[in-house]
């Protein structure tokens, strides 16, 4: 039986999240005209369109603002693992990010993110309670 892997498609630009993810750090893009933390990456600022655009470390907290569970998938790899829990979280340098949950945890819950490589070897946010 060939093992199922999550889907791993990503755009040139997430592809640095995949080595940030092996370095350990939390580096999202920062624009330097007007400082804004990119999540998803872009090739331009979401905010004023700035394409200076530069990978920096920065606070990997967050409260999660959304949260559910996935008792469903059509993917291979997510069927096995079911229930997925996700949530949408509010980093507190900005951006707001679908992250994996290890459980299903309370609104207005505090996070910590980071980055790390799933089993296809792509950056994934995963969330832990603090
Ligand atoms: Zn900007």
């Amino acid at each position: 039986m060939t093992q199922s892997l999550p889907p791993h498609a990503r755009s040139t630009t997430a592809l640095h999240l995949n080595e940030i993810a092996k370095s350990g750090s939390f580096s999202l893009q920062v624009c330097q005209e007007c400082h804004t933390v990119q999540y998803p990456p872009r090739d331009v600022c979401s905010h004023c369109l700035g394409a200076g655009l530069l990978w920096q470390t920065v606070d990997a907290t967050a409260t999660l603002v959304a949260c559910s569970t996935l008792h469903h998938s059509n993917e291979p790899y997510f069927q096995a693992k079911l229930p997925w829990y996700i949530g949408t979280a509010k980093l507190d340098c900005g951006p707001v990010a679908i992250v994996n949950l290890p459980a299903s945890l309370p609104l207005g819950q505090r996070l910590r993110l980071a980055l790390e490589l799933d089993a296809s070897q792509s950056a994934v946010l995963n969330a832990t309670p603090i």
